[in-house]
């Protein structure tokens, strides 16, 4: 007798599907006869500086140690950290990217039984998360792209549990300002666990601190950040959540005893010490920003202001065969059909000459769609 073992999953994982991330750059290289050494990604919303030296040497020095499990307390990055934010290490938890951190939450604060509050438009794990665990998603219409906090504060039931907010939001790149967090905080019962997921927030200027700083405040708050973006490590899988010491302690219980490895861990404490990498992230991302807006105004193409390392950039009904034409070209940006967003593309910020590459072949591409060249 066969069985059917998809049929064996429970509800939630069988009607889910898997996070889509950018085409690797060998992928492409294999698909289309491109050398690897040529291609531009601008898909995965990475740092185009590459790593930081001082990460580099501190995870060089990590590989001595390998046949030794990593610190599964995280001392050293955590108390780092907990200087840096002005925390208490207790409440800190560290996680194998920051979206080890969001599905851990997920699993230690909701049920089947849960709603879990999230925006159109929002980052593809939290429907993800939610969906596995067989939770309700509460998905609140945008407004303009981006969350619109009053409606996500006034579709809380009294299942909901979680709300996922994402500031800077991706694949949108709108962000709300400190008072309109606060605000939004102050609405809701404190029984209500609100996750601010602050990707991007080392990308704005002096906003490390504000959200920091409503934990005296909101103890329902959990903030996660990443060693992924701003700081140049995204491959070593390192995020972390500031929370209460309460709620921290509940999720190390949930997280992987050793879900930070050492290599990650020295990296990540390392390019702590490295704030001229940090400032040189900005402002690589701040000129590429403008070079791309620029391009973009030049081309007749509308975008949404982002706050990012990313921008969405509107190309219209042909987005699919503009991607395809890009990559043809050897450019790789990330389609965000998926998102709801089928006339958009969006490109993470390069170095001037990748952007311009990116801008070069976008010419190509609208030019090949306007004279009919494209299939589809
Ligand atoms: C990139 C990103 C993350 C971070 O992912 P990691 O797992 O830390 O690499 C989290 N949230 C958002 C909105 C992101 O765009």
């Amino acid at each position: 007798m066969s069985v059917d073992y998809q049929a064996l999953a429970v509800a939630g994982v069988q009607a889910l599907s898997p996070y889509q991330p950018g085409k690797p750059i060998e992928e492409l290289a294999r698909e289309f006869g491109l050398d690897p050494e040529g291609i531009v990604k601008l898909a995965s919303n990475e740092n185009p500086l590459g790593p930081s030296p001082v990460a580099l040497a501190a995870a060089r020095q990590a590989l001595d140690e390998l046949c030794r499990y990593p610190d599964g307390n995280g001392f050293s990055l955590k108390s780092r950290l907990a200087d840096r934010l002005g925390v208490s290490p207790e409440q800190l938890t560290l996680g194998n990217g920051s979206n080890d951190i969001l599905e851990v939450i997920a699993r230690c604060f909701a049920d089947a039984r849960a709603e879990v509050v999230y925006s159109q438009y929002a980052f593809a794990i939290y429907p993800l998360v939610t969906q596995a665990i067989g939770a309700k998603g509460v998905c609140v219409p945008a407004k303009g792209w981006g969350h619109d906090l009053d409606a996500m504060a006034a579709a809380v039931t009294e299942r909901t549990k979680l709300i996922f907010i994402a500031n800077p939001n991706n694949p949108t790149g709108t962000v709300h300002d400190a008072e309109a967090v606060e605000a939004f905080m102050e609405q809701l019962p404190s029984r209500v666990l609100v996750v601010l997921d602050e990707a991007y927030c080392e990308y704005l200027e002096d906003r490390e601190g504000d959200s920091v700083r409503w934990l005296a405040r909101f103890p329902n708050l959990i903030i996660t950040r990443t060693f992924s973006k701003a700081w140049g490590l995204a491959a070593l899988r390192v995020g972390y959540s500031v929370s209460s010491a309460a709620i921290a302690d509940i999720l190390n219980r949930v997280r992987q005893p050793f879900n930070v490895d050492s290599i990650a861990l020295a990296a990540a404490t390392a390019v702590l010490d490295d704030e001229d990498y940090l400032q040189r992230s900005r402002a690589a991302n701040d000129a590429g920003m403008a070079q791309l807006e620029q391009g973009f105004k030049a081309l007749n193409l509308d975008f949404i202001p982002s706050a990012g390392n990313f921008i969405a950039v509107e190309v219209g009904d042909r987005a699919g065969d503009i991607y395809q034409a890009l990559l043809a070209q050897g450019v790789i940006v990330r389609p965000i059909a998926g998102y709801g967003m089928p006339r958009h593309l969006r490109v993470s910020i390069g170095l001037a000459e990748e952007n311009q590459r990116l801008l070069d072949a976008l010419t190509v591409a609208l030019g090949q769609v306007d004279q009919g060249a494209l299939g589809g």
